[in-house]
């Protein structure tokens, strides 16, 4: 929902400026149409049904995995393509993947997303009508800016939906933003006080293969980043997840743990994500499962907290680094 054009149209039609609220508060729960709205006068309801579209953002196309996931390929009204997944885990929580930009502008060499064309950043309403387009078929409680894009590219929209968020169930706490590592995002966040998670796409334990998978790190080397983290752990007392994809003889030797172990202090600042490669048209290949459990055991015999992340979705391209609409 184009919630200045609510504002917008409400007081056109003369309406009292406490229906933003009641429609807003409609949407949070899930209404399909104006018509659900049953606070609203019928004639509101009418003339809103017919002025003011229920989201910024038209459904395309929505596939589901045998897991549970659903995958929705979403269209802006100037025509770009947006994917957002909804993902079912077995302890009953349902969790968000949304989108912050149509595309990406950085290219990280493993992923899909940035290899597609990047059109722009998403609004802050286009971001929540994602959630809003999951919250029509069940409440969900978690969110990770995981999907396509930068999130610390678009900050302002992403926290402007943050601060919504919770209206649908979903608490910052419950929400993860992750980065490239883009440095001045992770202190405005730091410096916002805003408690959503942040979690760093790591990849590489030392800068030159981190460059050669991540051309951002040219930019913001690890060291800095690290730094960024760390302050930031220090500012919220919350532990900074770390992304690592497991790539297959390029950053899964047990000496590459030892020295991802040798980044990450102190200790407590720090959790781990080992990812399994989701395959995409890349030149890598995933790692083992055997080659994931002893990266892990490497890491925890040097006091490192680490999970290996569940994949969602892999059957429909859903899954991280997966997504990458035919624009
Ligand atoms: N640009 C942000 C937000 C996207 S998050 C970031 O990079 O953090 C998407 C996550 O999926 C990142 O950790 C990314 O590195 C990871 N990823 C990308 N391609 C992947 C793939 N093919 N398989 C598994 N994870 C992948």
């Amino acid at each position: 929902m184009d919630l200045e054009l609510l504002s917008r149209t409400l007081d056109e039609l003369g309406e009292p400026s406490y229906r933003n609220q009641q429609v807003w508060a409609w949407l949070a729960r899930g209404a399909h149409a104006y018509v659900e709205m049953s606070d609203l006068p019928k004639p509101l309801q009418a003339v809103l049904e017919q002025r003011l579209p229920l989201s910024t953002l038209t459904l395309e196309q929505e596939v589901r995995a045998r897991d549970g996931t659903a995958k929705a390929l979403l269209r802006t009204t100037d025509g770009h393509p947006v994917e957002a997944v909804s993902m079912r885990y077995r302890d009953g929580r349902r969790s968000l993947c949304l989108s912050s930009q149509s595309g990406c502008p950085l290219a990280c060499t493993f992923c899909a997303t940035g290899r597609m064309r990047f059109a722009r950043n998403l609004s802050r309403d286009e971001i929540l009508d994602q959630a809003l387009h999951f919250r029509r078929q069940e409440p969900a409680d978690h969110a990770v800016f995981m999907g396509m894009g930068e999130p610390m590219m678009n900050l302002d929209a992403v926290l402007g939906a943050c601060e919504l968020l919770p209206a649908l169930g979903i608490t910052n706490r419950r929400t993860a933003i992750s980065t490239v590592g883009w440095i001045p995002g992770i202190e405005r966040l730091t410096a916002s006080g805003v408690p959503v998670r942040l979690a760093l796409s790591l990849h590489a334990p030392e800068d030159a293969l981190r460059s050669a998978l991540m051309e951002v790190n040219e930019r913001y080397p690890l060291a800095e980043v690290l730094d960024a983290c760390r302050a930031h752990n220090a500012a919220t007392r919350r532990r900074v997840f770390v992304e690592y994809v497991m790539l297959a003889g390029i950053n899964d030797r047990y000496e590459q743990a030892l020295a991802l172990a040798r980044l990450l202090s102190p200790r407590e600042a720090f959790k781990v994500n080992l990812i399994p490669y989701n395959p995409t048209d890349s030149l890598y290949h995933g790692s083992s499962r055997d080659a994931i459990a002893a990266f892990r055991g490497a890491l925890e015999s040097q006091g490192v907290r680490v999970t290996v992340r569940l994949t969602r979705g892999r059957d429909i391209a859903a899954a991280c680094g997966q997504l990458a609409a035919a624009a």
